[in-house]
């Protein structure tokens, strides 16, 4: 999308390139993604695990949306919300390793129907990753929810259960998604500008 449809930061002007998934187009798939999870559901209750920093955004917009849909039934259900910070970027490049960075303890998942929460699955690596991290602390059952996957040759084999949007590899921001810890505050999700790269490369 043009940008100059959108609002945005005044302090990321000239950062960004153009706007790739407005706002109010990710509000609306969220609402279809927490319908597609509350089917599955029932009436269990859900524990989630949100993957910091990248999938804080979603998460909150997704528990958000579970509640309020499941607000209708005869037994709401209760949603719990746990989290794990990740970290394996620099600029915009993966690094060969991937770290926990906290919490490591997981034993609240165990006996639980959790749903992961991420903000995007590229090579699925740091999915794999945490998945065999979670299998651990055997959870009754566990579902990611991925808002963006992205197209990639030879990309990941083990798909998330919920994906909001199938998108082109290209590096996106926006929506809590960082570069070097900036763009966070952008409210749709971006692509970035060259011009934008370089102010933030470390
Ligand atoms: P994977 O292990 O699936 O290759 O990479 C997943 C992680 O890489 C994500 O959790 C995210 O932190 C980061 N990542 C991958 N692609 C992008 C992107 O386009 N933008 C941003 N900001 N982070 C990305
Ligand atoms: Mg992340
Ligand atoms: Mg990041």
């Amino acid at each position: 999308y043009a940008l100059e449809l959108f609002t945005y930061p005044e302090h990321y002007h000239g950062d960004v390139e153009s706007v790739y998934i407005p706002h109010g187009v990710i509000m609306n798939r969220i609402e279809c993604l927490a319908r597609d999870i509350l089917d599955d559901l029932g009436h269990d209750n859900l524990m989630v695990l949100c993957v910091l920093k990248g999938g804080y955004k979603f998460c909150a917009d997704l528990v958000d949306s579970v509640k309020a849909q499941s607000r209708s039934f005869d037994h709401p259900i209760t949603t719990r919300v746990e989290f794990i910070r990740l970290k394996s970027y620099l600029n915009d490049c993966a690094t060969q390793d991937l770290h926990i960075i906290g919490p490591e303890d997981l034993s609240m998942l165990t006996g639980k129907n959790v749903l992961i929460v991420e903000a995007i699955v590229d090579t699925g690596k740091t999915m794999k990753m945490l998945l065999q991290h979670v299998e651990k602390f055997q959870p009754r059952t566990v579902r990611v929810a991925s808002l963006l996957l992205k197209r990639i040759p030879g990309g990941a084999t083990t798909l998330p259960d919920y994906v909001g949007f199938i998108i082109p590899n290209r590096f996106v921001v926006g929506y809590a998604l960082d570069y070097n810890e900036y763009f966070r505050d952008l409210n749709h999700i971006c692509v970035i500008s060259e011009t934008g790269k370089l102010k933030y490369k470390l």
